[in-house]
């Protein structure tokens, strides 16, 4: 089959996610069909950096040796057998080598497919755990999340979810959740300014969460950064606050570490960056390297000891994905963590970490750009119209689109998020690389602002 017969059969057939296809039917639109390392090639043989890690996912390059063979012979042992009454050998690997990384309050794994998945999976478990905790418990029953928070698709998610554009038109099928401020410090949700502001947005999070305590079995919160919302940074010291505010009024707390974990913020979890510890942990993007869809929720011994009893008891978690445990992705994930290891992996983010920002913060130079946010090798590049006002761009004007346009040109692929532009290289790439990476981006930041002279 010739290049352009792929090309009509994905116009005619894939309706893609997140994706106004009306646009997609008028664009010239990219089909890849291999990669190597950092490149993304599509089916014309042009090459593209992947700058946003194929959806925040690559970890150590596309077409990685060590993965590929540890797949394949995978596949000639077996390829899925049910979790559902059964062991199998990746996925236990898996669960040991995931509980050694994982914050020390966390002890067992529960697995399943997605992102979403791993964060239904703990709403639901967080709520029938205080259902069978006992009767001082019965009022707890709302789950707490934060203001533009994202955690995934499914219903359940889009219930604590808190993007306007991607949630509102759901609500009449969602549960209610409270919400906290999210420290958002370039839109202040109440005018002040870091650090003269002593963290006021955390006093106002400790009174929610202590009024609501009673009535509230756990709070979910996007560590350190908020990422589907914009890339939002928090600033020091909210983490902790609101984990000890948790811990004091008898709030299970989630970490959804989707974005953040195996290394993205420049540490394994986000959770180190203030020594927090979840009673409950989501993890999927980067759990695989970026191969094969597998996620896992995390919990600690307690809550794991609150569902075991008799069987008539009606203690059992009655949730379980088909593909759950799956023994290639479990393999895929196996491997990948032996990678972080072998190539000393986080050491050298770490190393990375400081040219990454200060590259980025030449980005100020451009007189659009209105702010830079980072942690590890993520970043955020927020485009405004007026830099002193702060005013957006219209959603009309697709600022954000024309950026990812021009960088496609200059062969790097990267997707915004609305105005913030995304910087999320696979974190096995070199200095070499991320400074190209960085530069073709400037480039396009560039001439889109000169284009709007
Ligand atoms: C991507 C993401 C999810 C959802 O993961 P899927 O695999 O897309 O379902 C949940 N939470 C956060 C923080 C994410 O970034």
């Amino acid at each position: 089959m010739e290049p352009w017969d792929i090309e009509k059969l994905d116009g005619e057939f894939v309706w893609h996610p997140f994706t106004q296809m009306l646009d997609w039917e008028k664009e010239k639109n990219i089909v890849i069909e291999r990669g190597e390392g950092i490149y993304l090639y599509d089916i014309y043989g042009n090459r593209y950096i992947d700058g946003v890690s194929s959806l925040w996912v690559n970890v150590h390059g596309h077409n990685n040796k060590e993965i590929n063979e540890a797949i394949k012979a995978q596949i000639d042992r077996i390829s899925h057998s049910t979790l559902l009454g059964l062991g199998n050998v990746p996925s236990a690997l898996l669960a040991k080598k995931l509980i050694d990384i994982a914050p020390k309050t966390l002890k067992k794994v529960f697995y399943s497919d997605s992102g979403s998945t791993s964060v239904e999976i703990a709403i639901k478990v967080a709520f029938q755990y205080f259902k069978q905790k006992g009767a001082k418990y019965k009022e707890k029953k709302k789950i707490i999340a934060a203001t533009s928070a994202y955690h995934g698709d499914t219903l359940g998610c889009v219930s604590v979810g808190g993007i306007e554009l991607f949630h509102s038109i759901y609500k009449p099928l969602l549960f209610e959740a409270l919400r906290i401020p999210y420290p958002y410090c370039y839109r202040c949700l109440f005018g002040m300014k870091y650090p003269g502001c002593m963290l006021y947005c955390a006093s106002e999070a400790e009174k929610i969460i202590k009024v609501n305590g009673p009535e509230s079995c756990a709070l979910i919160i996007e560590p350190m950064i908020q990422g589907a919302s914009g890339m939002i940074t928090m600033p020091p010291g909210y983490m902790k606050r609101i984990e000890r505010t948790c811990k004091d009024n008898e709030v299970l707390l989630i970490l959804d570490e989707v974005a953040t974990g195996f290394g993205r913020t420049g540490e394994m979890f986000a959770a180190f960056h203030e020594d927090v510890n979840p009673d409950i942990m989501c993890v999927a993007k980067g759990i695989s390297g970026g191969y094969l869809p597998i996620a896992a929720t995390l919990f600690s011994r307690e809550i794991y000891e609150g569902f075991l009893g008799n069987y008539e008891d009606n203690r059992t978690f009655f949730h379980g994905h088909t593909y759950t445990g799956n023994q290639l992705a479990a393999t895929a994930a196996v491997t990948s963590l032996e990678l972080f290891n072998k190539n000393d992996l986080i050491y050298k983010i770490k190393e990375l970490v400081p040219y990454f920002k200060e590259t980025l913060q030449e980005f100020n130079d451009i007189d659009i750009v209105g702010d830079v946010r980072t942690i590890g090798l993520m970043a955020g590049i927020e485009l405004t119209k007026d830099r002193v006002t702060k005013e957006p761009f219209e959603q009309k004007e697709r600022t954000g689109k024309k950026v990812t346009l021009k960088a496609r040109e200059s062969g790097a692929i990267i997707r915004p998020l609305g105005d913030v532009i995304v910087v999320m290289p696979p974190l096995s790439i070199d200095r070499k690389n991320l400074g190209e990476l960085l530069s073709i981006i400037y480039d396009s930041v560039k001439e889109v602002a000169g284009g709007l002279r």
